[in-house]
């Protein structure tokens, strides 16, 4: 299977090609030239397959330079890292499940891919003979970062640097980032939010003199980000092996369709569910969730992407802070019918005017798949009480925004198909606000929180979090925007 360019028509690498290189020099975006199909057969028999299995099936469609053992290999390896079952469901009320992802070795859904791209990356290096050192530069909202740290850890070959917004991220966050253990690690925050960080990362993967400086350092960058395509398909296989679970449990009958409601930020997340369903995946509505940053409930309302004039809020969902999605870029080549020329013009747009508009044809296609939805934080905080206290369902304050949103759609529609609900940070990633949630109580400090909402919901606080609480912080930097390149070449020279 070819990669192609959101950009570019003639741009077409192999898979292992695209892992390598992140994104394409045209700063377009790779998609696969066509998708893959999974049968219903297939998935009825993916009820005997563990994760792992499911996870090498998933991906060797894509990957097709990988044999499959290989594939089992890594994700046998990687999912080894979480606590239980990578991906399991829970019932929260009737007709309503929670995608749990946060079960890895940094609590939030990006473990799901983060473990996995280290040996993606590894073994694509080796297929396409490069033997440099690669550069992983990673802008993080606060989740991504840490599981990029933790998953390239002492990885050969590789050094890791991590720009996440300075103040942007909940104070578990920047603990877990600053403590970072690792040869081959760095992390700086920077002035400015977690856009400036993602620009000043894409402006350095387009600049020749950029890339030339790192690469007289001995380096090659490449992107752990989820403009990676190697970071959105371990994320295709979850939603499939959710709806393996549901027709094993017979919750549904294979062919039946199921929702998703996905809180959104970069659009990575639920673009892979839109692509499990281009696959084939019986997905009924993909509901999108946002905070108060709700320029993706504008778009998929109107068709006219905005950032003009828009102000950027700080939430208690801070991994949701978002205002440029990157990879909405992939689902707009879809949807004008992979026109590259229109689609390049477009981000053209978006970067000198702040804005793009779909036509309405496309706009009707883009809402027969999904619903749009936002809510504030005090929304998402009074779900987070009512969910406890009605189903004894603890959720971090990401997972709300879903779950609060999911409710909006179900009673303004009506639809009645099965609702799984995507989980994507333990509550103990967020604990003070978590708590606050619950109890009205602030308590300042996030260990005392994290304790304190162990007493209230008898949920176990996961061991990362209490080794934190004694780990130096390590990574004290702290840099101005136009300073990044700077603090590049300092870290790796
Ligand atoms: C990254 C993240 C999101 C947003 O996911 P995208 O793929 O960027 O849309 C939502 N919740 C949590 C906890 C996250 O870490």
């Amino acid at each position: 299977m070819k990669f192609i360019s959101t950009r570019n028509a003639n741009v077409s690498v192999t898979a292992s090609q695209a892992i390598v290189s992140g994104i394409a020099d045209d700063g377009g975006l790779y998609v696969p030239s066509s998708f893959p199909i999974i049968t219903l057969e297939e998935i009825s028999k993916m009820q005997q397959m563990s994760y792992p299995e499911r996870a090498a099936y998933v991906i060797g469609k894509y990957l097709d330079e990988f044999e499959v053992e290989e594939l089992l290999s890594y994700t046998t390896q990687a999912y080894s890292r979480f606590d239980g079952e990578p991906a399991p469901l829970s019932m929260v009320k009737e007709g309503v499940y929670a995608l749990e992802l946060y079960h890895g070795p940094t609590l939030a859904f990006k473990d799901m891919a983060l473990t996995l791209l280290p040996y993606l990356l590894t073994a694509s290096k080796k297929k396409n003979g490069v033997d440099t050192k690669t550069l992983i530069l990673v802008a993080t909202s606060g989740d991504t970062g840490k599981a990029a740290m933790e998953g390239f850890k002492d990885v050969e070959g590789t050094e890791i640097i991590v720009l996440f917004p300075s103040g942007g991220v909940s104070r578990m966050q920047e603990a877990q980032m600053r403590t970072q253990e690792g040869a081959n690690e760095h992390a700086s925050s920077i002035i400015g939010n977690f856009d400036d960080a993602q620009s000043a990362v894409k402006h350095i993967f387009n600049s020749t003199d950029a890339v030339a400086k790192i690469r007289e350092c001995g380096y090659e960058l490449s992107s752990a980000n989820s403009i990676n395509w190697g970071r959105l398909v371990p994320q295709i296989v979850y939603y499939i092996s959710a709806y393996v679970d549901l027709v094993d449990s017979g919750v549904i009958s294979l062919g039946e369709e199921v929702n998703y409601t996905v809180p959104t930020g970069n659009f990575g997340n639920i673009l892979a569910c839109y692509y499990a369903k281009r696959m084939g995946l019986p997905v009924g509505k993909m509901v999108c969730a946002s905070n108060s940053n709700k320029v993706l409930t504008d778009f998929i309302t109107t068709g006219t992407y905005d950032i003009s004039d828009r102000q950027f809020f700080k939430t208690e969902s801070p991994s949701m802070d978002i205002l440029i999605s990157s990879n909405l870029e992939r689902l707009i080549f879809e949807l004008s019918g992979r026109d590259a020329s229109l689609t390049a013009s477009r981000m053209q747009s978006l970067k000198d005017n702040k804005s793009y508009s779909i036509s309405l044809d496309e706009l009707t296609s883009l809402q027969d798949l999904m619903w749009a939805g936002w809510c504030d934080d005090e929304q998402a905080m009074d779900t987070i009480a009512e969910i406890e206290d009605e189903y004894d369902y603890p959720m971090d304050t990401h997972t709300a925004v879903a779950m609060s949103v999911s409710e909006n759609y179900i009673s303004t529609s009506g639809d009645d198909r099965p609702m799984v609900v995507v989980s994507t940070a333990s509550p103990y990633k967020f604990p003070r606000a978590v708590y606050m949630a619950m109890t009205g109580e602030q308590i300042d400090d996030a260990f005392e929180a994290s304790e304190a909402l162990y007493e209230y919901t008898a949920m176990d606080i996961p061991e990362q979090i209490s080794a934190l609480k004694t780990k130096p912080f390590v990574h004290t930097s702290v840099c101005e925007k136009d300073d990044i390149l700077d603090k590049i070449i300092s870290f790796i020279s």
